[in-house]
Order: C-alpha cells, then sequence, then structure tokens
C-alpha cells in the first residue's frame, strides 16, 4: 500500500488517450514503472496478433512476450515518442522497467520509442502524433504544392488499374 506514494508518476489524460506524466523531477536512469504481465510464447503472440489484439505486447526477445493487457499494468499507459524521454530495460530478475533515459521535469509526459514494428503495425496507419513528428509535420504541410511526389504515384496505380477493367 505504501508503494504508491513512490511513484514519480500519474496516469492522466494525453493527446492520444490516457498518458504518463511526472510528478516529480526524475533523475536519468531512475526507474518509473514496470511492465507487468503474464510472459507468453512467441507463438502465443503471433496468435494474439492475429486476431489484432496486439497492442500491448512487448516482446522482451525471440522466445519471448509479456502480455500487458491487464489494467493492473500501469506500464502500459506509456506512450510512443520518436524522440522519447525514457527506455525499456530488462532486468536480470526478469522484470521489465521502464527508466528515465534523461532528466524529467514535473508534469512531463513520460514516453517511450516503442520500436519500428509497433510503428509500423499500429502508429503508421494514424500517423505519429508525439511531438517531434507533430512538429515535422507542420513544417510539411507549409511544403505542399512542391513536393507531392508521393500522391502522384497513387493516381498513377488507380488509372492502370481502370484501364485494365475494360476487356
Ligand atoms: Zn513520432
Amino acid at each position: 500500500m505504501s508503494s504508491k506514494s513512490s511513484r514519480p508518476f500519474r496516469v492522466g489524460r494525453a493527446k492520444t488517450g490516457l498518458g504518463l506524466f511526472a510528478t516529480e523531477a526524475i533523475r536519468k536512469g531512475r526507474t518509473i514503472v514496470e511492465y507487468r504481465g503474464r510472459r507468453i510464447t512467441t507463438a502465443q503472440a503471433a496468435e494474439i496478433e492475429r486476431k489484432g489484439n496486439n497492442r500491448y505486447l512487448f516482446e522482451i526477445n525471440r522466445h519471448w512476450t509479456i502480455d500487458g493487457s491487464s489494467r493492473r499494468n500501469l506500464g502500459r499507459y506509456i506512450n510512443h515518442a520518436c524522440k522519447p524521454n525514457a527506455e525499456a530495460i530488462m532486468r536480470r530478475t526478469g522484470k521489465l522497467e521502464f527508466a528515465a533515459s534523461r532528466w524529467i521535469e514535473p508534469g512531463e509526459e513520460i514516453t517511450l520509442d516503442y520500436g519500428k514494428d509497433y510503428f509500423d503495425l499500429i502508429i503508421a496507419e494514424t500517423g505519429c502524433k508525439c511531438m517531434s513528428c507533430g512538429a515535422k509535420s507542420m513544417r510539411k504541410t507549409r511544403k505542399v504544392g512542391k513536393s507531392t511526389g508521393a500522391k502522384k504515384t497513387k493516381k498513377k496505380a488507380k488509372k492502370t488499374k481502370k484501364k485494365s477493367k475494360k476487356p
């Protein structure tokens, strides 16, 4: 019970649902939260992924994944950022913990780089809303008109399909 007060964060409303926010300054290297959940095999994880419930799977190595979908796992509320302030560390005790990768100020959202696979599967679909990407996409919007290479390619592909429909 007393462990509750030692948490250096709270769960709060973030840009994309809930997130973790520092309630005090956190020095670099300090453990913030454990990613809790049952260990499942890579095969079990693949099965869950196939059903599309892969948001809280955290792969720890080739053989094991942690299923962190339980609400008791506060680590699941940490959001992705491309320039995060926390990192995942596998302890010798077998615990997966998130620790500060730099000094974190009180009130700052605690973020983690989820890795390329997660990004491609889940984040890329809606676009990354992290601080650094938000800034980037604003810059892109301003530039539109000059570099529309990607859009052009899509249009070309559609045209080709229509033509091939007629016998
Ligand atoms: Zn990003």
